[in-house]
């Protein structure tokens, strides 16, 4: 890389994949180029319009556009140029390489990263199985039987293990989780060149806001995405809303359960018809279809369109929300029973592997993704820049 950051083009034709190079951002900055001569694309999505502010494409750029694209797939089913046409464009694949990228240049600790790099699903349930020893193993030390304690009618799951206990646990580790997805953040907007008091601008974070909480983009105009394949469908929209809403119920019900602990002094377990217990039950139901489904439309993606590189930490991110899911509702629906111990301490573990995944995987797409919209309104609002473009010829 030259010293302005400016992303060579490493091909001998400037049209045309060099296989030599491997660099992901060399073969996004290519293909840039190859689309701002055409804009074909121009009303699909946000990339578009974003890209064409822009003549030369620096790492900071790609990185930015690759976090704007919401990986529908319709630029490649309808490009002139995608393979086998020897220009062999297909933006989605690329900016899947480039976001992988992005998650581990911009995580915190970068060591942890690294741990997640390959087999991503593997280790992260080796990780959540881990845990759950541990859980155990702590409920052990602190003398609490888990299997043979009898049944209790109220569904005291404190019994295994203090409440003081399960909240210094989760406070540290949630605490860690927070810093490190600040990090990433920082990290991220800072690499786009803008300063932080721009991010806090209300028009922007609002114009943000709504693309993220209706998801404008995968509506297609109401005619549905083209994922996993070329028809289109809602069906991302849908399981990705019940997903995303119902992790902010799961967590509107923590929110709830601490204000009751510590604001009311009302000690769990809490009723059936509970606010807690409430948010936390329907939330979870949305996390048990959304991640489903999600997972579904994952398994019949088009494999020509996506980057298997990064593939098992999205499942992982995904199979943990389904199983944090699950063992909550298990948990809720036996907490009377002698089975309330062992569920508890499978449910604990499996949300803590759950906690400490989320800054090195899909998740942080959500993040990064957020803050690209916030950029791109930014964007929208300044002078557009006096930018022709070159010709393809
Ligand atoms: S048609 Fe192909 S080259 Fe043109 S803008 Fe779309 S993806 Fe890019
Ligand atoms: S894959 Fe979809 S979101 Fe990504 S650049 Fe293409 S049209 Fe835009």
């Amino acid at each position: 890389m030259p010293e302005d950051d400016q992303v060579v083009d490493g091909a001998r034709n400037p049209m045309v994949r060099d296989p030599e190079v491997r660099d992901p951002a060399v073969n996004g900055e290519r293909i840039m180029r190859i689309c701002n001569a055409c804009r074909y694309c121009e009303g699909y999505c946000a990339v578009f319009p974003a890209m064409e502010r822009r003549l030369q494409f620096t790492r900071s750029d790609l990185n930015y556009l690759a976090n704007l694209c919401h990986d529908c797939g319709e630029c490649y089913y309808a490009c002139q140029y995608s393979p086998p046409h020897e220009f062999d464009v297909n933006v989605p694949r690329s900016f899947a390489e480039i976001r992988a990228q992005t998650y581990r240049q911009y995580a915190w600790p970068a060591l942890l990263a690294a741990m997640f790099d390959r087999n991503g699903l593997a280790v992260s349930l080796v990780l959540a199985l881990i845990l759950v020893l541990a859980m155990v193993a702590a409920t052990l030390v602190l003398g609490r039987d888990l299997v043979a304690a009898a049944p209790d009618p109220a569904g005291d799951f404190y019994r295994f293990m203090p409440h003081g206990v399960m909240a210094s646990l989760f406070g540290g580790v949630s605490l860690f989780v927070a810093l490190a997805l600040v990090m990433g953040f920082v990290r991220f907007w800072r690499d786009m060149g803008e300063s932080l008091a721009e991010f806090a601008r209300p028009d922007a974070l609002w114009s943000a806001m709504k693309d993220v909480l209706r998801l404008e983009y995968l509506d297609g105009k109401g005619a549905g995405c083209t994922y996993p394949r070329e028809e289109r469908s809602q069906a991302r929209r849908w399981f990705h809303h019940l997903t995303f809403y119902g992790f902010a119920l799961c967590f509107a019900a923590t929110v709830a359960g601490t204000i009751y602990h510590y604001g009311f002094g009302w000690k769990a377990p809490y009723g059936y018809l509970s606010l807690p217990v409430v948010l936390g039950t329907l939330g979870g139901i949305g996390l048990l279809i959304g991640p489903a489904g999600l997972l579904r439309l994952r398994l019949r993606s088009d494999p020509a369109t996506g980057h298997a590189g990064q593939s098992g930490m999205d499942l992982a991110f995904i199979v943990l929300l389904f199983a944090t899911s699950l063992t909550g509702l298990a948990l809720l629906a036996f907490r009377d029973t002698s089975l309330c111990g062992l569920l508890l301490v499978i449910h604990l573990g499996v949300v803590m592997a759950l906690f400490l995944t989320l800054p090195y995987g899909k998740y942080v797409h959500g993040i990064y993704r957020s803050a690209a919209l916030v950029r791109y309104a930014l964007e929208k609002s300044r002078p557009t820049p006096n930018v022709g473009f070159d010709s393809l010829g």
